[in-house]
């Protein structure tokens, strides 16, 4: 999978040497390129960014030099755009679902605003070209999208076939089956007092299986009950009593 990443802060996505990513790249499984925005910038000052129409705080990334960027950046494969993420807070919520689509595309981008944001016409124009998806990592707000596309680039990458040792700690993990995973323990027995569940020790496949069932919904009820609504709703139920 290709990967780019347009910022004005190009040195902040460094963390995408290391660990899994990093890794994933030395494989030849992530072909991950980070361009600078200001290399399409013209003028001395190599401005990015420009008043707001209508008044109002703050700067606006202008379109001119997004345009650029992204005809650019997208064109670097022939015929094939793929698909243009641009985070803000207000995109609809990134979910472990949506990552798993971009997962399986071929190229992914990523726009990163600053300020108050991108000029709202890029996405639009951008449009024409490819498909585009707006982002929002949570209800907050951040000073850029750097953080945005350290989480995506992390988050598509390690559902990339090859990526992880063990695929199906992917397939385990909490939202694939769209609730929360139950806790996990590791050796030693106990440790200050505290026990690891005798079940977990049993070697029983079909009560440890139960058990892990049973804490993931107790968890997801009680932290994310909007994901056991969805999950109902997905299965179709007409009614979910939480009482
Ligand atoms: N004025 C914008 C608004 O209120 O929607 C906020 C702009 S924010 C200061 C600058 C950039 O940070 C955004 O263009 C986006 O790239 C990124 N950003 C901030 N919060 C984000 C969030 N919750 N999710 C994704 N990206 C975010």
């Amino acid at each position: 999978m290709r990967i780019d990443v347009v910022t004005i802060f190009p040195d902040y996505l460094a963390p995408l040497d290391d660990a899994i990513v990093g890794r994933a790249r030395r494989a030849g499984l992530i072909d991950l390129h980070v361009h600078d925005l200001r290399r399409w910038a013209t003028g001395v000052h190599q401005a990015v960014d420009d008043s707001p129409y209508g008044g109002g705080p703050g700067m606006v990334m202008t379109p001119t030099v997004w345009g650029e960027a992204l005809d650019a950046v997208r064109a670097a494969v022939p015929d094939d755009p793929g698909v243009l993420l641009v985070p803000t807070p207000a995109g609809a919520p990134l979910t472990q679902r949506r990552v798993a689509g971009w997962a399986e595309a071929s190229r992914l981008t990523i726009a990163c605003g600053r300020y108050e944001g991108i000029d709202g016409r890029v996405p639009v124009d951008a449009a024409r070209r490819g498909p585009v998806e707006e982002f929002s990592l949570g209800d907050y707000v951040l000073a850029g999208g750097e953080v945005a596309a350290l989480v995506v680039v992390e988050a598509v990458s390690r559902l990339v076939p090859g990526v992880l040792g063990n695929p199906a700690s992917a397939e385990l993990d909490s939202f694939s089956d769209g609730l929360l995973e139950a806790p996990a323990y590791t050796r030693p027995e106990s440790w200050r007092e505290l026990d690891v569940p005798p079940v977990l020790r049993s070697g029983d496949h079909g009560a440890v299986a139960r058990w892990r069932r049973d804490r993931s919904l107790e968890r997801t009820a009680a932290v994310r009950p909007d994901l056991l609504d969805r999950l109902v709703e997905r299965l179709g139920a007409t009614a979910f009593d939480r009482r």
